[in-house]
Protein backbone atom coordinates (compact mmCIF):
# COMPACT_ATOMS: atom_id res chain seq x y z
CA UNK A 1 0.00 0.00 0.00
CA UNK A 2 1.60 3.28 -1.11
CA UNK A 3 0.83 6.67 0.07
CA UNK A 4 -0.98 7.62 -3.37
CA UNK A 5 -4.51 6.38 -3.91
CA UNK A 6 -3.27 3.78 -6.65
CA UNK A 7 -4.25 0.23 -5.75
CA UNK A 8 -3.18 -2.99 -6.61
CA UNK A 9 -6.14 -5.40 -7.18
CA UNK A 10 -6.99 -8.55 -7.98
CA UNK A 11 -10.23 -8.82 -10.07
CA UNK A 12 -11.63 -12.59 -9.91
CA UNK A 13 -14.78 -12.48 -12.01
CA UNK A 14 -15.73 -14.38 -15.06
CA UNK A 15 -17.94 -12.66 -17.22
CA UNK A 16 -15.76 -10.74 -19.69
CA UNK A 17 -17.73 -7.73 -19.64
CA UNK A 18 -18.01 -6.45 -16.34
CA UNK A 19 -14.14 -7.70 -15.61
CA UNK A 20 -13.76 -5.26 -18.79
CA UNK A 21 -15.83 -2.39 -17.34
CA UNK A 22 -14.35 -2.66 -13.98
CA UNK A 23 -10.71 -2.65 -15.85
CA UNK A 24 -11.08 0.28 -18.09
CA UNK A 25 -12.80 2.34 -15.42
CA UNK A 26 -10.26 1.26 -12.59
CA UNK A 27 -7.17 1.09 -14.63
CA UNK A 28 -8.25 5.03 -16.04
CA UNK A 29 -8.12 6.32 -12.26
CA UNK A 30 -4.82 4.85 -11.85
CA UNK A 31 -5.51 1.39 -10.28
CA UNK A 32 -3.37 -1.79 -11.71
CA UNK A 33 -4.94 -5.41 -12.11
CA UNK A 34 -4.53 -8.92 -12.28
CA UNK A 35 -7.25 -10.82 -13.16
CA UNK A 36 -8.66 -14.35 -13.03
CA UNK A 37 -11.84 -15.91 -14.30
CA UNK A 38 -11.64 -19.28 -12.60
CA UNK A 39 -11.90 -19.52 -8.33
CA UNK A 40 -8.98 -21.85 -7.96
CA UNK A 41 -7.01 -19.59 -10.04
CA UNK A 42 -7.79 -16.28 -7.91
CA UNK A 43 -6.82 -18.10 -4.81
CA UNK A 44 -3.40 -18.98 -5.88
CA UNK A 45 -2.71 -15.04 -7.47
CA UNK A 46 -4.02 -14.17 -4.38
CA UNK A 47 -1.99 -16.42 -2.17
CA UNK A 48 1.21 -15.82 -4.39
CA UNK A 49 1.41 -11.76 -5.06
CA UNK A 50 0.68 -8.39 -2.76
CA UNK A 51 -2.46 -7.25 -3.57
CA UNK A 52 -3.99 -4.33 -1.93
CA UNK A 53 -7.74 -5.80 -2.13
CA UNK A 54 -9.22 -8.64 -3.66
CA UNK A 55 -12.30 -8.07 -5.89
CA UNK A 56 -13.71 -11.47 -5.97
CA UNK A 57 -17.38 -12.19 -7.55
CA UNK A 58 -19.14 -14.96 -5.83
CA UNK A 59 -20.45 -17.04 -8.84
CA UNK A 60 -17.72 -18.47 -10.44
CA UNK A 61 -16.01 -21.91 -12.10
CA UNK A 62 -14.05 -24.43 -10.16
CA UNK A 63 -14.37 -22.61 -6.91
CA UNK A 64 -17.10 -20.42 -5.97
CA UNK A 65 -16.49 -16.71 -4.23
CA UNK A 66 -17.39 -18.32 -0.39
CA UNK A 67 -15.17 -21.20 -0.67
CA UNK A 68 -12.21 -18.92 -2.39
CA UNK A 69 -12.77 -16.61 0.73
CA UNK A 70 -12.73 -19.03 3.42
CA UNK A 71 -9.56 -20.42 2.21
CA UNK A 72 -7.98 -17.20 1.81
CA UNK A 73 -8.55 -16.35 5.30
CA UNK A 74 -7.11 -19.56 6.66
CA UNK A 75 -3.85 -19.77 4.19
CA UNK A 76 -2.88 -15.80 3.93
CA UNK A 77 -0.16 -14.85 6.69
CA UNK A 78 -2.08 -11.18 6.64
CA UNK A 79 -5.73 -10.31 6.38
CA UNK A 80 -6.11 -9.24 2.58
CA UNK A 81 -9.11 -6.94 1.80
CA UNK A 82 -12.05 -8.63 0.26
CA UNK A 83 -14.59 -7.19 -1.76
CA UNK A 84 -17.67 -9.51 -2.69
CA UNK A 85 -19.47 -9.25 -5.56
CA UNK A 86 -22.93 -10.92 -6.14
CA UNK A 87 -25.53 -10.78 -8.28
CA UNK A 88 -27.70 -11.77 -5.93
CA UNK A 89 -29.26 -9.45 -2.95
CA UNK A 90 -30.95 -11.85 -0.14
CA UNK A 91 -29.82 -11.57 3.61
CA UNK A 92 -28.70 -15.60 3.53
CA UNK A 93 -25.69 -14.14 0.85
CA UNK A 94 -24.87 -11.25 2.82
CA UNK A 95 -24.92 -13.41 5.95
CA UNK A 96 -22.58 -16.11 4.00
CA UNK A 97 -20.11 -13.94 2.76
CA UNK A 98 -19.60 -11.83 5.90
CA UNK A 99 -18.85 -15.63 7.64
CA UNK A 100 -16.91 -16.66 5.09
CA UNK A 101 -14.79 -13.69 5.88
CA UNK A 102 -15.70 -10.81 3.33
CA UNK A 103 -15.01 -7.84 4.40
CA UNK A 104 -17.35 -5.79 2.21
CA UNK A 105 -20.29 -6.95 -0.12
CA UNK A 106 -21.35 -5.00 -3.23
CA UNK A 107 -24.66 -6.57 -5.17
CA UNK A 108 -24.92 -6.50 -9.10
CA UNK A 109 -25.64 -3.87 -11.11
CA UNK A 110 -23.18 -1.43 -9.03
CA UNK A 111 -21.78 1.94 -10.36
CA UNK A 112 -18.27 1.97 -11.07
CA UNK A 113 -17.61 5.02 -8.73
CA UNK A 114 -19.23 3.26 -5.94
CA UNK A 115 -17.17 0.49 -6.65
CA UNK A 116 -13.82 2.72 -6.66
CA UNK A 117 -15.05 4.10 -3.53
CA UNK A 118 -15.71 1.24 -1.57
CA UNK A 119 -12.71 -0.26 -2.46
CA UNK A 120 -10.59 2.92 -1.68
CA UNK A 121 -12.08 2.97 1.74
CA UNK A 122 -11.49 -1.25 2.04
CA UNK A 123 -7.49 -0.83 1.34
CA UNK A 124 -7.63 2.38 3.78
CA UNK A 125 -8.91 0.80 6.84
CA UNK A 126 -6.55 -2.38 5.95
CA UNK A 127 -3.76 -0.33 5.07
CA UNK A 128 -3.04 0.35 8.17
CA UNK A 129 -1.57 -2.87 8.86
CA UNK A 130 1.20 -3.03 6.81
CA UNK A 131 2.53 0.03 8.85
CA UNK A 132 4.27 -1.24 11.79
CA UNK A 133 2.05 0.28 14.24
CA UNK A 134 -1.53 -0.45 14.08
CA UNK A 135 -4.07 1.77 16.15
CA UNK A 136 -7.51 0.39 16.74
CA UNK A 137 -9.32 3.00 19.08
CA UNK A 138 -7.42 3.01 22.47
CA UNK A 139 -5.39 0.23 21.33
CA UNK A 140 -2.11 0.35 19.40
CA UNK A 141 0.10 -2.27 18.28
CA UNK A 142 3.91 -2.01 17.43
CA UNK A 143 4.81 -4.82 15.31
CA UNK A 144 8.40 -3.97 15.63
CA UNK A 145 9.00 -4.01 19.26
CA UNK A 146 6.15 -6.70 19.57
CA UNK A 147 4.78 -4.39 22.12
CA UNK A 148 1.06 -3.19 22.92
CA UNK A 149 -0.32 -0.27 24.90
CA UNK A 150 -3.95 0.56 26.07
CA UNK A 151 -4.68 4.47 26.78
CA UNK A 152 -1.15 4.85 26.77
CA UNK A 153 -0.70 2.53 29.05
CA UNK A 154 1.91 -0.10 28.00
CA UNK A 155 0.82 -3.77 28.37
CA UNK A 156 2.72 -6.88 29.16
CA UNK A 157 1.92 -9.04 27.02
CA UNK A 158 3.48 -12.61 26.46
CA UNK A 159 4.30 -13.46 22.74
CA UNK A 160 1.78 -15.50 22.52
CA UNK A 161 -1.01 -13.18 24.07
CA UNK A 162 0.85 -10.51 21.28
CA UNK A 163 0.15 -12.80 18.51
CA UNK A 164 -3.32 -13.43 19.32
CA UNK A 165 -4.10 -9.74 19.87
CA UNK A 166 -2.32 -8.78 16.97
CA UNK A 167 -4.33 -11.55 14.84
CA UNK A 168 -7.87 -9.81 16.46
CA UNK A 169 -6.62 -6.43 15.53
CA UNK A 170 -5.75 -6.69 11.65
CA UNK A 171 -9.35 -8.94 11.38
CA UNK A 172 -11.50 -6.28 12.89
CA UNK A 173 -14.52 -5.85 12.83
CA UNK A 174 -14.31 -9.01 11.92
CA UNK A 175 -14.96 -12.58 14.23
CA UNK A 176 -11.83 -14.79 14.41
CA UNK A 177 -13.21 -18.49 15.09
CA UNK A 178 -11.25 -20.43 17.35
CA UNK A 179 -10.16 -22.62 14.65
CA UNK A 180 -8.73 -20.08 12.56
CA UNK A 181 -6.61 -18.72 15.59
CA UNK A 182 -5.70 -21.92 16.44
CA UNK A 183 -4.16 -22.54 12.84
CA UNK A 184 -2.25 -18.64 12.64
CA UNK A 185 -0.56 -19.94 16.21
CA UNK A 186 -0.05 -23.50 15.66
CA UNK A 187 -0.84 -24.18 11.67
CA UNK A 188 -1.30 -28.02 11.56
CA UNK A 189 0.37 -29.02 14.59
CA UNK A 190 -1.84 -30.92 16.89
CA UNK A 191 -2.50 -28.48 20.01
CA UNK A 192 -4.32 -29.14 23.32
CA UNK A 193 -7.87 -27.35 23.50
CA UNK A 194 -7.33 -25.88 26.19
CA UNK A 195 -4.46 -24.32 25.12
CA UNK A 196 -5.99 -21.66 23.08
CA UNK A 197 -8.32 -21.22 26.89
CA UNK A 198 -5.73 -20.40 28.54
CA UNK A 199 -3.36 -17.96 26.43
CA UNK A 200 -6.71 -15.81 25.98
CA UNK A 201 -7.39 -15.74 30.01
CA UNK A 202 -3.54 -14.63 30.51
CA UNK A 203 -4.40 -12.15 27.28
CA UNK A 204 -7.79 -11.00 29.60
CA UNK A 205 -5.93 -10.54 32.43
CA UNK A 206 -3.15 -8.39 31.11
CA UNK A 207 -5.32 -6.23 28.81
CA UNK A 208 -8.86 -6.61 30.40
CA UNK A 209 -8.51 -6.85 33.84
CA UNK A 210 -7.20 -3.50 35.17
CA UNK A 211 -9.57 -1.51 32.73
CA UNK A 212 -13.22 -0.41 33.15
CA UNK A 213 -14.58 -2.36 29.93
CA UNK A 214 -13.02 -5.67 28.18
CA UNK A 215 -11.69 -5.24 24.70
CA UNK A 216 -11.54 -8.58 24.06
CA UNK A 217 -14.82 -10.11 23.65
CA UNK A 218 -15.78 -13.74 22.85
CA UNK A 219 -18.89 -14.15 20.48
CA UNK A 220 -20.93 -17.27 21.17
CA UNK A 221 -20.24 -20.08 18.69
CA UNK A 222 -18.48 -17.98 16.32
CA UNK A 223 -14.63 -16.98 17.95
CA UNK A 224 -13.56 -13.70 19.02
CA UNK A 225 -13.46 -10.44 18.41
CA UNK A 226 -12.29 -6.94 19.19
CA UNK A 227 -14.81 -4.15 21.13
CA UNK A 228 -13.23 -0.98 20.04
CA UNK A 229 -15.02 2.42 21.52
CA UNK A 230 -13.11 5.43 22.02
CA UNK A 231 -11.53 5.80 25.93
CA1 LIG B 1 -19.88 -14.89 -12.10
Amino acid sequence: MTESNSLQVLLVEDEANIAKNIAEYMEHKGHVFDFAIRGDQGLNLALENYYDLVILDLNLPAMDGFAVCRVLRKKADRHIPILMLTARDSIDDKVSGFQAGADDYLTKPFSLQELEVRCLALSRRYGLQTSEELKLGPLVIDRKRKSASRSGVTLAVSSMGFKILAILAEAYPQVVSRSELMQKLWGDEPTESDALRSHVYQLRMVIDKPFAKPLIKTVFGAGFTLAIDEE
